[in-house]
């Protein structure tokens, strides 16, 4: 059995609490590892290594911090498919969608390499007689993430990218779900000349959050994962003065018009529905087709795609739709929520219970499951299930359609299929959800855009990634200045690099 450890100030280290998490390979339901979870001494000397190492990385000048980043952003590309295979097999993904994971993270990395640029201040000569003002933008200090199991490369990449190239050093706190690319992570980034102690990964759970929350010295929180655990987390940081950002849950909606392209809307479905099991923040779980027609004929295109996708070990290769949900007990919840469904009414069209796979049968496998006929009163609609199960509510409007996903509290993602760019635009403009999808089911914006959701989808102000990452990770500093005229100095006459 391994025992996995956590990263402080450049090395590796065994967990001296005594307690452990079981991490499991989802497809076999074998414990594969044992995860350390930190007390709060351990993560207090996370703290002491990182306020150690903090200052002499914020006095580094931002064009050769970001060359750490151009530097980390070749490494990813080097071992691609290890961290690819290494995230498979902790969390069940197929192996594409895994490097898919690693990519748009690295993304992120990629725009943290303009931070020069990003972190530039503002400038006015003569704001007064001879008075100038500027303003520049500051490291916070020590900053703190907290991560989900469903993208232990991505989000993680995410938070520790602008926040160290911003200047600050970094404690990541990832899901004891999957800490190893976590771990593979903060090694690349010493590789590509990163400072000891500016990034650690303290793996743990609630008691190390709470060591993070209560840390006088911790400046800066970032959180995604479940809403309950957001809302937590956004209540408690800012009680005890940090400065927070928390993303939760989804539930995300597909309004399917009647000029839709069907073809084009159910393939889309399917991909955003049960693409990794449906364990993404920003996958499809309720289909809004508006009217009866357009209803019964999207059900007839869904239903042969959904009983042709194949459900397997990512060791399968290219010829698995989805993987295996995370752990047993994500397995129990979906079949619970599935059990109030069928309970409460709604029509199982497709019904996944019984799916087994031949030498995987203790595996986290779920089959994939669709409802129609589903009403905003049942289980299934009001709560996150993130699992392969996609609920069909049928809306004789395309007012009611609309009123249906501003009505929901969560308000992650949402997207509408139409012809009708007069009906898109109306959609995107009114509907109260972050981040809107016309004719592209899953949209996640890109890295030098901001993703954030509205509603219980989000506690705080500033998106992730983008010009808001460098915001958040930052303090605005202003000076106004008066100088005497003086004597000048001579010149400097050689060309030389910034030190
Ligand atoms: P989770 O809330 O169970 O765990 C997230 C993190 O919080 C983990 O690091 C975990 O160790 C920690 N945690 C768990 N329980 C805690 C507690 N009681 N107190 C303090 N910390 C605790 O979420 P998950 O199951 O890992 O991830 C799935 C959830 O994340 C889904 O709800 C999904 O929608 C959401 N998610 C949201 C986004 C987004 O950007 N909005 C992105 C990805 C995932």
């Amino acid at each position: 059995m391994q025992e996995l450890t956590h990263y402080l100030n450049g090395e590796h280290v065994k967990g001296t609490s005594g307690r452990f998490a079981d991490v499991f390979n989802p497809a076999t339901g074998e414990v594969q590892a044992k995860c350390p979870l930190a007390n709060e001494a351990e993560m207090d000397q996370a703290v002491k290594y990182a306020m150690a190492a903090q200052p002499a990385w914020a006095a580094v000048n931002p064009q050769r911090r970001a060359r750490v980043m151009m530097k980390f952003v070749d490494l990813l590309n080097r071992d691609m498919d290890k961290l690819a295979e290494a995230l498979s097999r902790e969390h069940g993904k197929t192996l594409p969608d895994a490097a898919g994971d690693v990519q748009r993270g690295l993304e992120v990395v990629e725009y943290c390499i303009g931070a020069p640029e990003l972190l530039k201040g503002d400038y006015t000569d003569s704001a007064g007689p001879g008075i100038d003002m500027y303003s520049m933008r500051q490291p916070l200090g020590v900053s703190a993430g907290i991560t989900p199991f469903n993208f232990p490369a991505m989000i993680p990449m995410w938070m520790f990218a602008p926040a160290i190239v911003c200047g600050n050093a970094f404690i990541l706190k990832p899901s004891e779900r999957d800490p190893s690319v976590p771990l593979m992570l903060a090694e690349l980034l010493e590789e590509a000349g990163l400072p000891k102690g500016i990034i650690q990964v303290v793996n743990g759970d609630k008691e190390a959050v709470d060591a993070i929350l209560h840390h006088p010295v911790i400046q800066s929180v970032g959180f995604v994962g479940s809403t309950p655990i957001a809302e937590y987390i956004y209540g408690t940081g800012c009680a005890n003065g940090k400065r927070v950002q928390c993303f939760g849950g989804a539930k995300n909606h597909m309004i399917i018009m009647p000029d839709a392209d069907l073809d084009q809307a159910a393939d889309a479905l399917i991909g955003a529905g049960y693409g990794a099991a449906g364990e993404r923040c920003m996958a499809i779980s309720v289909a809004v087709p508006v009217g009866e027609e357009t209803a019964d004929r999207l059900i007839e295109k869904l239903v042969p795609r959904i009983e042709k996708l194949k459900v397997g070990p990512y060791t399968s290769g290219k010829d698995v739709d989805y993987g295996p949900v995370v752990t047993g007990a994500a397995k129990a919840n979906i079949e619970r929520l599935v059990q109030t469904g069928i309970d409460q009414g709604a029509t199982l069209v497709v019904d996944g219970r019984d799916f087994k796979l031949q030498g995987y049968e203790d595996g986290f496998f779920v089959g994939p499951h669709l409802f129609d006929n589903v009403t905003k009163d049942m289980d299934i609609y009001k709560h996150e299930i993130f699992g392969p199960v996609l609920s069909t509510v049928r809306a004789k409007t395309y007012e009611e359609a609309l009123g249906l996903a501003m009505d929901h509290e969560m308000g992650n993602g949402t997207a509408i299929f139409t012809r009708d760019g007069d009906a898109a635009r109306d959609f995107a403009n009114r509907v109260n959800v972050g981040m809107i999808g016309i004719n592209v089911p899953i949209p996640v914006p890109l890295a030098y855009h901001t993703f954030g959701g509205w509603k219980k989808s989000v506690f705080g102000d500033l998106n992730q990634h983008g010009p808001d990452a460098f915001k958040f990770y930052t303090r605005t500093k202003t000076v106004t200045s008066r100088w005497p005229s003086g004597i000048k100095e001579g010149g400097e006459f050689n060309f030389k690099p910034m030190e």
